[in-house]
């Protein structure tokens, strides 16, 4: 048997180093026993899903050197990779469950479905779907299909028993098929749920082994009742353990940054992010702290990950980016990296035309522009003096901005300018004092090139790391500030 692996993201916000984490280990796993390693697209979320954050995914793996065998620009026998392409191969198999009496249409409206889940939790019950639409007749649904009615499939879940999860790295899990709900398999816009898509696709990939985030295995027996319901021999399951914050919570972007292009911007070497990724719950059999993704590969053993929530911790992984730097590169391959990395044509193309009217001789050009080609800035709350905004009004543009864009995908000059403008609009500040605190946040100084240009040069990743770290200069938040401005910043967006 041919061993097959593959990583499954959604592209549906920043290239996350859990991607990154769970793409090295499969990889690792299928290369050690010469078997194959796909990249899939799962876009079946149509109003999350968007194509700048499928490429992103895809050229972060690759400049982590994570390459796949088949994959969405690669293409190869089981495609196509990406699930929106695969719309009629899920509609077919829903079809065939309904057909073996394995799932319903489901007419329940929204209303129906919110005053159920109150009425269970009212009662202390675990909520979900009550089978209301469970055993209609074939005509009742074929008329009421035929009148346009919305409708959803469900699967069928056993009423008694429980199911048996086996995972590679643990005991067995028995889970009540009383705690299982009838999940949905078709959504009301024709388009599959996660958990028919991933199933019917890792079977007809030809997946010999789901290794996955920890965060799956309570969808475990959804998934092994349809392989059950289809007839299909099941892969072998196993769930990773969670990267944690070295808080011990889950890796969150709000702790530390999980935007792989982050890592990239800031200037880390991608062999030294996939060696610690590497780190994160496994070892080396030797136990060594340094080792290259081929060393990774040769000496890859499925069953050394350890279940302890491993902790990504910046860091450790900048000290281990110090060791690559000193002891691994020469200094002609070190002036090439730091060339790629931020003083290449192009990223220069960028500032050029920013800085040539502010500067009067060359050697101007250093103080100027240093900010483009730096990490975290050195600020202290000092710089945030200003003749009538208080700290805390600074603290708080930094903070509403920072909220607008993180989920802002459209980093082009005019859109910030758009964006911040209404938001100084809306918070009744000038736009110049609304700017101060972006400018320090950003570039140090307010004496520099304009913010949005700033922002737009810098990308999204450094730009939002930039605000965090100018608002946790500013003393951070508490959990109940948090909650008092997320409130306020929801009433005006
Ligand atoms: N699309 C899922 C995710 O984003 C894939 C989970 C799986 O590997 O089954 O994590």
């Amino acid at each position: 048997m041919t061993v097959r692996t593959r990583v499954a993201p959604s592209p549906t916000g920043d290239p996350h180093v859990g991607t990154a984490y769970i793409a090295l280990f499969n990889m690792a796993f299928a290369r050690n026993l010469g078997g194959q390693f796909i990249l899939r697209i799962e876009d079946t979320d149509q109003a999350r899903s968007t194509p700048e954050s499928e490429q992103a995914i895809l050229d972060s793996l690759k400049w982590l050197g994570l390459n796949w065998d088949e994959g969405p620009d690669v293409g190869g026998e089981f495609g196509p990779y990406r699930q929106s392409e695969r719309t009629e191969i899920y509609r077919q198999h829903s079809q065939q469950l309904i057909d073996d009496g394995h799932a319903f249409h489901c007419f329940c409206t929204s209303e129906r479905l919110d005053a159920l889940r109150a009425e269970q939790m009212a009662n202390k019950q675990t909520p979900g779907y009550d089978g209301h639409c469970a055993h209609l007749s074939k005509e009742e649904v074929q008329q009421r299909i035929d009148a346009g009615e919305t409708h959803v499939v469900r699967m069928k879940i056993p009423s008694e028993g429980s199911c048996t999860v086996k995972d590679f790295l643990r005991d067995d899990i028995e889970i009540d098929w009383q705690q299982v709900d009838m999940q949905v398999l078709m959504k009301a816009d024709g388009m599959p749920t996660y958990h028919l898509a991933n199933v019917v696709d890792d079977h007809l990939m030809g997946i010999t082994h789901v290794i996955r985030g920890e965060e799956w295995i309570n969808s475990a027996p959804k998934h092994i009742l349809l392989y059950q319901y289809f007839g299909w021999d099941m892969p072998v399951l196993c769930h990773m353990p969670l990267l944690r914050n070295p808080d011990k919570s889950k890796l969150s972007k709000r702790k530390n940054p999980t935007s792989i292009n982050y890592y990239k911007r800031m200037g880390y070497l991608p062999e030294a992010v996939v060696n610690y990724l590497g780190r994160m719950g496994w070892s080396m059999p030797n136990e060594a702290e340094k080792f290259t993704l081929q060393e990774m590969i040769d000496n890859f053993d499925l069953s050394r990950v350890s279940l302890g929530g491993p902790i990504f911790d910046v860091e450790k992984l900048g000290w281990l980016n110090g060791g690559w730097l000193r002891e691994d590169l020469s200094v002609d391959e070190f002036a090439e990296r730091v060339k790629q990395w931020a003083f290449n044509p192009d990223y220069f193309m960028q500032i050029a035309p920013l800085i040539k009217e502010r500067i009067e001789i060359f050697s101007d050009i250093a103080p100027l522009a240093s900010f483009f080609c730096a990490g975290m800035l050195d600020i202290s709350e000092q710089h945030f003096e200003h003749k009538t905004l208080e700290q805390e009004d600074c603290k708080r543009i930094l903070q509403f901005t920072l909220w607008r864009l993180e989920t802002e995908q459209d980093f082009s000059r005019d859109n910030l300018e758009a964006i911040i403008k209404h938001m100084s609009g809306i918070m009744g500040l000038k736009i110049r004092d609304y700017l101060f605190p972006l400018f320090i946040a950003i570039a140090g100084t307010n004496v520099s090139t304009s913010v949005f240009d700033s922002m737009t040069v810098l990308g999204p990743d450094l730009s939002r790391a930039r605000l965090r770290h100018a608002v946790n200069v500013l003393g951070g938040l508490s959990k109940k500030q948090t909650k008092k401005w997320e409130k306020d910043y929801r009433a005006f967006v």
